[in-house]
């Protein structure tokens, strides 16, 4: 037992600095205390040399059982701490450490051990991370504090009381840094009368380094233990396959070790594989593999990642895998650490998406080409060549039934080095398994494998001789577009897709996709045929209305002379037999000529109108004033005899066209106005207004006015609302107006009541907005 009273007061020692302490021999210590003894003989009697060598002794005893404590295999911190406990007779020892906190923080005590003489009720919870304000007091103290009563720090009285601590010493704990860490606190429950000796300091401070060692080690073997548990659980549990492979000194690759997913993937036994090389173990394509990778990853030295196909009893599969070298001390790779996944899945599923969206994309790209062109050949050069990608098939090709029992290949896309079918003919039998008719169902046929197939001969001949060895064949229908909904539809050819070197099988997915593009190549072929039509028929329409202009044009024309003959030898006859004849024949005979002379007008104006269409007329920047002034003097007799006021308008734009169409066009509006006139005066007044893009004339009159239930069919040939004797005239000026506007790419339209009179409407293109060539006459149809 160590106690104060044997210690001299420390005011009376020679000063030894803390640091110097744990270097203090044995001899300096002795040669020390009895110079000591000598200088202060009046004080009460020094220890003898012997009691300090046996306290020294005492110390030093203390000390190597601390430290073998602490430094046993498993070391007891509790045990350890009871042997400072009991030599120091004191009640209570803490270890703190000083939490690291963020700059500018109060560092945190954390208890990280403590010991109590009395075992039965520890103060502390000593894991437990606690914040008590008199601990805190102690941060930052390089030097030893030793409390002997609570005079010495009345600030912490009241804590201390708490904590039930009469007296203390708290000794630092610096790393290897020399940086604090933590303190050593001994503390009792009485008070200490007097401060401890050097000798029990210096053990304190032996302590307190070998306490910091202690933890340094806890903490690295702790950690150690905390990552080696996570790794072999990684190893252990890991859905990758995990191995070790060393490199005997033959330059074999030896298995060290395999995880059990490695087992489990390779469908052996821990013990079928670890010893042996991959050669004792696997295929020997596949174990020739392993090893060229081992020998790759073990030349080059550094990590290799390769993703590499094997050929298992189960199947082809695809193995991600990443190798690691390992060195020895020397830098010498001595063994590989591999890890490894299959990834057959993951790719069959990316091979599909690949797949997948090449297929959408000769969809969009089909549909295209329908909307660009109509054009079949190159709808159908593309549907070829990129189904040939998409199915990665040698040959694939149209076969276009021509006359119902034979076709021709009217395209195709093949690889280089198979035979091509290019324009060959084929009659039907060559594509007939037995069940042809199921292609006018639109149904798909295919076959993975000709030679287990019983075909029909001309079939099978046809495979043959192009070295097919698998296909899938789309039928090709349209619709009979004969108005009958009940119609059948009809096999315009066949699309086949053909393999001629490796069987291929034809996954769900990609007869799914085939019918898809199946629908949409039909209806492609639909609209196409349809397009055709609508474009025959348009011909046809333009030739018969260009038949039927001519015909106008000759009829009229070649009339007229027949009809002036009869017209004139009915004048004749009418003077030369005017005395002869009875009054009836004279009557019947003036009829004649008078209907003649009617028949002579509207002959005249047909073929005015028939040469609108025939005769080519170059339009030019005209100032559509010189045609409306024009008319207005052609007409100059009517105006006068109907006193008819005429209001024009102060400006008219120029305008592309033709000035004597233009002046018919007036001539016939303002001639109308007058003809139609009622009883009031007649004013007729003509408006021009700029619109957005073009000019809008208005002819307007006070005349009788057009009931609306006939304003539409006025505009037809040969449409009247009056007799002759009523208002005489043909029935066509109306239709030639209409004509001679849709040449400038006008309208014409009418408003009119029978009170306030009529108003015609048309609108000409602004010289900006029309380009002259695009204006010249056209065979527009009226
Ligand atoms: P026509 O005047 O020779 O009969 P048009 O084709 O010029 O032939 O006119 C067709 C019909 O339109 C006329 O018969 C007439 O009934 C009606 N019509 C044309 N212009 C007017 C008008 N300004 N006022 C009233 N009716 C009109």
């Amino acid at each position: 037992m160590i106690t104060e009273q044997t210690l001299p007061p420390t005011s009376h020692r020679e000063y030894i600095p803390p640091a110097a302490l744990s270097t203090f021999t044995l001899e300096q210590t002795i040669r020390l205390l009895f110079n000591s003894g000598d200088r202060q003989s009046t004080f009460p009697p020094a220890p003898t040399a012997t009691d300090q060598l046996q306290l020294h002794l005492k110390f030093t005893q203390v000390t190597v059982q601390f430290s073998q404590a602490l430094s046993a295999l498993n070391p007891n911190l509790e045990t350890a701490l009871s042997i400072l406990g009991e030599s120091f007779s004191t009640n209570r020892i803490t270890i703190v450490q000083w939490l690291p906190s963020p700059a500018g923080a109060i560092a945190k005590p954390k208890i990280l051990a403590q010991w109590s003489a009395d075992t039965t009720t520890p103060s502390y919870d000593p894991i437990t991370n606690i914040a008590d304000t008199w601990l805190s007091s102690f941060i930052g103290q390089k030097d030893i504090v030793q409390i002997r009563n609570y005079a010495d720090h009345p600030e912490l009285q009241s804590q201390l009381i708490d904590q039930d601590i009469a007296s203390l010493i708290a000794v630092p704990i610096h790393d290897e840094t020399d940086a604090p860490w933590g303190h050593l606190i001994l503390s009792n429950d009485y008070p200490a009368p007097q401060f401890h000796s050097e000798f029990a300091i210096h053990t304190l401070k032996i302590a307190t380094e070998l306490i910091h060692h202690y933890f340094v080690r806890y903490c690295t073997q702790r950690d150690l233990a905390a990552s080696e548990a996570l790794y072999s659980g990684i190893v252990l549990h890991s859905a990758e396959v995990i191995f070790l492979v060393n490199i005997d000194t033959e330059y074999n690759f030896i298995f060290e070790m395999v995880n059990p997913t490695y087992c489990e993937k390779t469908h052996l036994d821990e013990s079928e594989i670890i010893g042996r090389s991959p050669e004792d173990i696997f295929p020997l394509p596949c174990a020739i593999n392993l090893n060229k990778s081992f020998h790759a990853c073990y030349k080059i030295g550094e990590t290799l990642l390769l993703e590499e196909e094997y050929q298992f009893s189960q199947g082809q599969q695809i193995w991600r895998t990443c190798l690691i070298p390992i060195r020895d001390r020397l830098g010498q790779v001595i063994k590989i650490q591999g890890s490894a996944r299959d990834v057959t899945q993951e790719r069959h599923l990316e091979m599909a998406k690949i797949r997948h969206n090449r297929q959408q994309s000769l969809l969009a790209s089909l549909t295209l080409k329908i909307l660009e062109s109509w054009q079949m050949e190159a709808m159908l050069a593309t549907t070829v060549e990129e189904l040939r990608k998409t199915f990665q098939a040698d040959r694939v090709f149209f076969w276009e039934l021509v006359d119902g029992q034979e076709g021709e290949v009217t395209a195709e896309a093949a690889i280089n080095t198979i035979k091509s079918m290019l324009h060959q003919t084929f009659p039907m039998a060559a594509f007939d398994r037995g069940d042809f008719n199921i292609f006018y169902q639109g149904e798909i046929q295919i076959c993975i494998d000709i030679d287990a197939a019983k075909f029909p001969k001309k079939h099978d001949q046809m495979l043959r001789t192009y070295g097919v060895v698998g296909y899938a064949v789309l039928p090709i229908l349209v619709s009979s577009l004969d108005g009958n909904p009940n119609s059948e539809p009809i096999l315009k050819g066949l699309i086949c897709v053909q393999q001629c070197h490796t069987m291929k099988p034809w996954t769900t997915d990609e007869l799914s996709f085939l019918r898809h593009l199946n629908h949409q190549i039909c209806i492609a072929f639909n609209q196409a045929e349809l397009i055709r039509r609508q474009q025959q028929n348009a011909t046809e329409l333009a030739r018969s209305n260009q038949e039927l202009e001519q015909f106008a044009y000759v009829a009229s024309h070649d009339l007229q002379e027949p009809l002036q003959i009869v017209s004139n030898y009915a004048q004749l006859l009418r003077k030369r037999s005017e005395q002869s004849l009875e009054p009836r024949s004279l009557r019947y005979l003036h009829h004649i000529v008078k209907e003649t002379k009617r028949m002579q007008q509207q002959i005249n104006a047909l073929l005015q109108y028939s040469r609108l269409n025939t005769d080519r007329k170059q339009f030019t920047l005209i100032d559509s004033k010189i045609p409306l002034d024009r008319a207005i003097a052609n007409l100059q007799l009517k105006i006068k005899t109907s006193q008819a006021q005429i209001h024009l308008p102060k400006y008219l734009p120029e305008i592309v066209g033709d000035a004597s169409y233009l002046r018919c066009l007036w001539q016939n509006l303002l001639g109308n106005a007058i003809k139609y006139r009622g009883d009031r005066p007649l004013e007729i007044t003509v408006i021009c207004q700029q619109q957005e893009t073009s000019w809008l004339f208005q002819v307007k009159d006070n005349g009788i006015g057009i009931a609306p239930e006939h304003q539409k069919r006025i505009f037809r040939i040969f449409q009247r609302l009056h007799t002759q004797a009523e208002y005489p005239g043909t029935g066509i000026g109306l239709t030639i107006c209409k004509r001679i506007v849709a040449l400038h790419k006008g309208e014409i339209w009418v408003e009119s009541d029978t009170t306030n009179g009529t108003t015609f409407y048309f609108t000409l293109p602004q010289k900006n907005a029309i380009c002259i060539n695009s204006l010249s006459p056209s065979n527009d149809l009226v």
